[in-house]
């Protein structure tokens, strides 16, 4: 099966006691058993549905759709993005361990892993995306090292399959955060990734109604159970000791669930995933080629052009598809928001991955609590604009972003 078609009909077919076309939304907190089932349900021994802040079938259909498009075994859906990065991490991690980060990686992330020291969870960042860089922040602590398919807004990429070998050689779990890129261009877990993390909010759900997470598990790593001592008492779930450790543990317990309208929502949003970032990225290239014939236009960064340091990388990784961001810098920041002010059809908005052209000036915004060292670390400058392509005729988007640079 294609990819296209898995979207309408992997895991998927008609509601089997109503024959409804969509999945329905079980709005329902809990469900009802007879006594022995519901022992046997908490035991483990039978399958069924409890309560909504464990499971539930609205969520559960979207978490084997999504587990399917990753390659993974299983998968856990939370409130948000935010959500399941930090499930993801402290399913795992505990005071006195570090993670070994990418530097390129989103705003909210970098913020979680400053809240994380905290908690004795120590973070190191790779100086730059080479494997050498990786290589010398590694400690006997490292537990994990953590990555974004395309940074955002840095845009930079690292190499999957080769950090998964450094990963493996250590015994420590890849992660990688898949929302910009979607299963669409990349599977990181068919290129070695442990565990793939999405916010749904973005181009999954695409239509910027539904703040989402999820969790994926590949299930292939081989967990030593001393050194990731919280996993010990999950050991005989085999495979899915992360995956059981997180549902009958943390996920539980923090209650960080997805709620099933939303989950209904991205099961919709879902269907046309494809066909979106096929033509987001199109735009995309199209939209950077276009503004790179600017003069006031200084510089035009997006994976897709030659003379981006990760186009070949990116090249290898996801074929001919580039993202649908990609970010300018145009001088000043004064220069910055008057193009900002200047545009229709681009939104003015944190988000990315919604049907509509979204822009935002990272550096007064995500990243305003950041110091000036931190944003030059992360490739946030005061004149950079970055841009979340939509669905628009490109012949609009080109006509909207000429005039707003001719007022510069
Ligand atoms: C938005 C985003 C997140 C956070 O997701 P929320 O759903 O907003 O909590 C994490 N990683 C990346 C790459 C994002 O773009």
């Amino acid at each position: 099966m294609r990819f296209n078609t898995m979207l309408l009909h992997l895991n998927y077919g008609p509601d089997e006691k109503t024959g409804a076309s969509l999945t329905p939304i079980y709005q329902s907190t809990s469900f009802s058993h007879s006594a022995e089932e519901l022992e046997n349900i908490f035991k483990g021994s039978e399958y069924g549905f409890t309560y909504t802040r464990i499971n539930n079938p609205t969520i559960e259909a979207f978490e084997r759709r999504i587990a399917s498009l990753e390659s993974g075994i299983g998968a856990v859906a939370c409130s948000s993005g935010m959500a399941a990065i930090t499930l993801a991490i402290l399913n795992i991690l505990k005071t006195g361990d570090e993670i070994l980060s990418s530097s390129g990686i989103f705003g909210g992330t970098y913020e979680l892993f400053k809240d994380f020291e905290n908690f004795g969870i120590t973070v190191k960042f790779a100086k730059d995306n080479s494997i050498d860089a990786f290589k010398e922040s590694i400690t006997n602590n490292t537990k994990l090292i953590y990555i974004e398919t395309i940074g955002n807004p840095k845009l930079d990429v690292p190499d999957i399959k080769s950090l998964s070998v450094l990963a493996h050689e250590n015994k420590i779990p890849l992660i990688v955060d898949n929302t910009v890129t979607t299963p669409y261009l990349i599977r990181p877990i068919e290129m070695g990734a442990d565990i793939v993390i999405h916010s749904t909010s973005k181009f999954i759900n695409g239509h910027g109604n539904s703040i989402g997470g999820i969790i994926v598990d590949s299930g292939k790593f081989n967990w030593d159970f001393n050194k990731y001592s919280m996993l010990k008492k999950f050991e005989k779930y085999g495979q899915f000791a992360y995956l059981a450790k997180l549902r009958k543990g943390l996920f539980r317990n923090i209650g960080a669930c997805m709620s099933p309208f939303n989950a209904y929502l991205n099961n919709l949003g879902l269907e046309t995933l494809g066909i979106r970032m096929e033509r987001l990225c199109q735009n995309a290239y199209e939209l950077a080629v276009f503004l790179k014939e600017f003069d006031k236009v200084l510089s035009v960064n997006y994976p897709g052009l030659k003379e981006s340091p990760f186009h070949d990388i990116a090249k290898r990784q996801f074929g001919d598809k580039f993202g649908a961001i990609l970010t300018i810098r145009v001088g000043s920041k004064e220069k910055a928001y008057k193009m900002i002010n200047s545009l229709k059809y681009a939104t003015n908005i944190t988000n990315i991955g919604d049907t509509r052209t979204l822009i935002i000036h990272p550096s007064s915004t995500i990243f305003a609590e950041s110091s000036d060292e931190e944003k030059k670390f992360m490739g946030v400058f005061d004149d950079l604009i970055r841009i979340c392509v939509g669905l628009e005729d490109i012949e609009d988007l080109k006509e909207d972003f000429k005039q707003a640079i001719d007022r510069l």
